[in-house]
């Protein structure tokens, strides 16, 4: 199975272009889509979705056209969406029992199986009586896996599945994702690098509603290895550091900042050179980092 994006593009009626010339090409397995918030994730995982329209170009799922043929692709898909809702007062068991009958799947007892194993499979066996409204947010993300993965999908879409969960909860989250299968395809939308580079072994990175990079995370860190170096320097430096080098990222030690930079050699012997990451492959793009620090100012 194949997704195939060509030349999306989407305007908002308010101006807004939040996809530019989209071209992607998804093989089965884990795709990871990366970008800072606002860069066009969500449009563009609603419009695979069948929920949204694309203003030119086209997409296939083999050979559906998945922008016109919506009943046929929504019979194979799986959609775990950035917010959803849930009816407060119903079960876990009881809710996934209600979605499956919707599903087409009207054995009673063919039901109970998959329901069960869905259960199981998400970890929620033992909250599966308690009512959605008192689930925490990882439960209720991995509430929202089972729903999505009830009627075998062959694509499953999950948008920012990680944001605002604790690191257990996202290892959780994300283990399960690893386990859903190797022969349906997975894009999996993100702002947080390290969501892709522990999973996916394909992936693009958006921004401003364009793809500026995409491949195998080995194939992209191959392009800047043996490039990245680190220097732990003094806090009032960190001005001239950043206008003079091809600045990566600082982080603090002992309140102490380090920072990485790109550059084809050493740029003295102050700094060391280390192994460089899905990160650095990020920020190394300028417009990036740039909308990052946006969004950190923005709050
Ligand atoms: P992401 O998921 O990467 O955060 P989105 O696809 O949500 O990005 O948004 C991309 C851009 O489109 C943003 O500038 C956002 O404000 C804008 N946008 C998203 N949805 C709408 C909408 N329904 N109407 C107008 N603008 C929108």
């Amino acid at each position: 199975m194949r997704l195939k994006i060509e030349n999306l593009s989407k305007t908002y009626p308010n101006g807004v272009q939040a996809l530019k010339n989209v071209t992607l090409d998804i093989p089965t397995g884990m795709f990871g889509l990366l970008g800072p918030n606002g860069a066009g994730k969500s449009t563009l995982m609603r419009t695979i979705a069948t929920l949204q329209e694309a203003d030119e170009g086209s997409i296939h799922l083999d050979n559906l056209d998945v922008l016109t043929e919506k009943e046929e692709v929504r019979k194979l898909l799986g959609y775990l969406p950035q917010d959803f809702g849930v009816y407060p007062k119903v079960s876990a068991e009881d809710m996934l029992d209600h979605v499956a009958v919707l599903k087409g799947i009207t054995n009673g007892r063919e039901r109970k199986e998959i329901v069960d194993t869905l259960l199981k499979q998400t970890n929620l066996q033992a909250d599966r009586k308690k009512n959605l409204g008192g689930f925490s947010g990882g439960m209720k993300q991995r509430f929202g896996i089972a729903q999505a993965l009830l009627g075998n999908p062959r694509l499953i879409i999950v948008d920012e599945p990680t944001a605002g969960l604790d690191p257990t909860e996202r290892n959780r989250f994300l283990n399960l994702l690893s386990e859903i299968g190797e022969n349906v395809i997975v894009i999996l939308s993100t702002h947080i690098v390290a969501d892709v580079s522990d999973l996916c072994s394909n992936m693009a990175i958006i921004s401003k509603g364009e793809v500026v990079l995409k491949g195998s995370p080995t194939e992209l860190l191959a392009t800047i290895s043996g490039k990245v170096w680190e220097k732990t320097i003094d806090k009032t430096e960190m001005d001239a550091y950043k206008a003079n080098y091809n600045f990566l990222s600082s982080r603090l030690f002992a309140g102490q900042p380090t920072i990485r930079v790109l550059a084809d050699s050493q740029p003295d012997d102050s700094f060391q050179g280390v192994e460089a990451n899905l990160e650095d492959l990020y920020f190394s793009r300028g417009e990036i980092a740039a909308a990052e620090e946006n969004a950190l100012v923005e709050g």
